[in-house]
């Protein structure tokens, strides 16, 4: 293999990484090999990755089934496009109604950015289908991640990540999100849901077409949403004639210890976005699944009554033929169950350490954790971000790859992240967790 100074040379030329610019470039990592819920970069150090990439190599790193199902997949049959048909999406789409468990409608596409874009036209368009000309406004969260084109980027309610870009897509509102450890009040009041029905009043239902809501916020800090949240959103958007619509973009395929996120709170969405762990990341792929009846309210046939969209890649034989490997894997290996049943272990593990004074509150579902670090418990005051990324360095330093928020309101970088693959076996949790605990006692 080459050296990795000379990949790097190459790399810091040629490559424009993610979230980065010319003087924050350079890539620090170099992964070329991985396994289970390891990676080994270009020097050979080995890494529990405690992320699963970006949150999403759900059944983990190595899976030959699924290298073999988009081989087979690809020689067998390349590329149809979705204005007809092939086996794979349809087995897949059938599929998904298994684990939705509802009579949802599939429409694919390659990313959870493009799921969500998705939605906000189907939403737009099925009150138009239905003389309901009015509704255009998306309310989100603040906080809230999204996706990165100009539909999805407006729903995002994290300013900084907007910076720069505007104007966005119109019509996208945001409320407060729920925030448990901040606002212990909300558990019992619920106020941050009143605060969705009293914008769709001064906003006017009629101009409303949904919400967008992940059921647990992810990117923005895992931000639990206190008990009865989810359905008092749920009533409020039938109160007011809103969709409710679920990103289950980090939430699907068993990272909250359910198939999907929602099933923790008793809600049934109108319409649900997923993407990463669909094809635990193998693949770009993703899906918008829409309820029946707003499928069917695209009654005519007429050139603007079908739903003009459509793009090249979405639902692509061989990311449908993974995804379905993928699903069972996870149905046969029972790895939903376990993320719940191994989450909540993790979950109690860390608690211990809100003894230090440092950690304000640990807080997750399944295999989803945020510890959320302060200066002082009593003000929750958050921790400088320079110490925050000393935990997470001294966590790589000890070969341990954690995440952390970025990009929220200034000030709320303090909340370290822990999405693992559902597989990682018991030893390296226990790895995790005290690594994580070293790292923070040195602060
Ligand atoms: N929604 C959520 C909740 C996400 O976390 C992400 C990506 N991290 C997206 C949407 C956008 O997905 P993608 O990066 O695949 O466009």
């Amino acid at each position: 293999m080459e050296d990795t100074k000379s990949l790097q040379a190459a790399d810091e030329k040629h490559l424009w990484h993610a979230m980065r610019g010319a003087a924050a470039n350079p890539a620090n990592l170099i992964i070329t090999n991985a396994e289970g819920a390891w990676v080994t970069d270009s020097e050979g150090n080995k890494y529990l990755d405690g992320m699963s990439g970006l949150w999403c190599v759900n059944v983990g790193y190595g899976r030959k089934e699924l290298a073999k199902a988009a081989y087979e997949q690809l020689e067998e049959m390349p590329y149809y496009p979705l204005t007809q048909s092939h086996i794979p999406a349809i087995k897949l789409a059938e599929k998904l109604n298994e684990w939705l468990g509802d009579d949802y409608v599939i429409f694919f596409s390659n990313s959870g950015s493009e799921a969500n874009e998705t939605a906000f036209k189907i939403a737009r368009q099925y009150h138009q289908q239905r003389g309901d000309s009015g509704r255009f406004k998306f309310i989100s969260r603040y906080r809230a991640y999204h996706g990165n084109t100009m539909g999805a980027l407006a729903a995002t309610g994290q300013a900084q990540r907007k910076f720069k870009y505007e104007p966005l897509g119109q019509g996208f509102l945001h409320v407060k999100p729920p925030d448990t450890y901040r606002n212990p009040d909300d558990v019992h009041t619920l106020a941050s849901a009143d605060e969705i029905d009293h914008m769709m009043t001064w906003e006017l239902s009629e101009t409303i077409a949904g919400v967008i809501m992940e059921p647990i916020i992810t990117g923005g800090g895992i931000l639990m949403p206190p008990e009865g949240y989810m359905a008092k959103v749920q009533e409020i958007c039938n109160k007011h004639g809103a969709l409710l619509i679920c990103d289950e973009v980090i939430c699907g395929f068993g990272r909250t210890g359910k198939p999907f996120g929602f099933m923790n709170y008793d809600v049934q969405p109108d319409i649900i976005t997923m993407a990463k762990g669909i094809t635990s990341g193998y693949l770009p792929l993703s899906a918008t699944a829409v309820k029946r009846e707003i499928f069917e309210a695209y009654t005519g046939a007429g050139d603007y009554e079908r739903f003009r969209h459509v793009n090249t890649y979405g639902g692509s034989p061989a990311a449908c033929a993974v995804a379905l490997k993928n699903l069972e894997i996870l149905e046969n290996e029972g790895l939903v169950d376990r993320s719940q049943e191994v989450g909540e272990r993790l979950l109690q593990e860390l608690k211990e350490t809100e003894e230090h004074p440092n950690v304000g509150n640990v807080r997750g579902k399944g295999l989803l954790v945020g510890i959320e670090l302060v200066k002082d418990k009593q003000t929750k005051e958050p921790l400088e971000v320079a110490k925050v990324n000393q935990v997470v360095a001294a966590c790589r330093e000890k070969g341990l790859l954690i995440g952390k928020n970025g990009d929220t309101v200034a000030g709320y970088n303090n909340i370290l992240q822990l999405s693992p693959p559902l597989t990682i076996t018991d030893d390296d949790l226990a790895f995790m967790v005290n690594t994580l605990k070293t790292s923070i006692a040195a602060l």
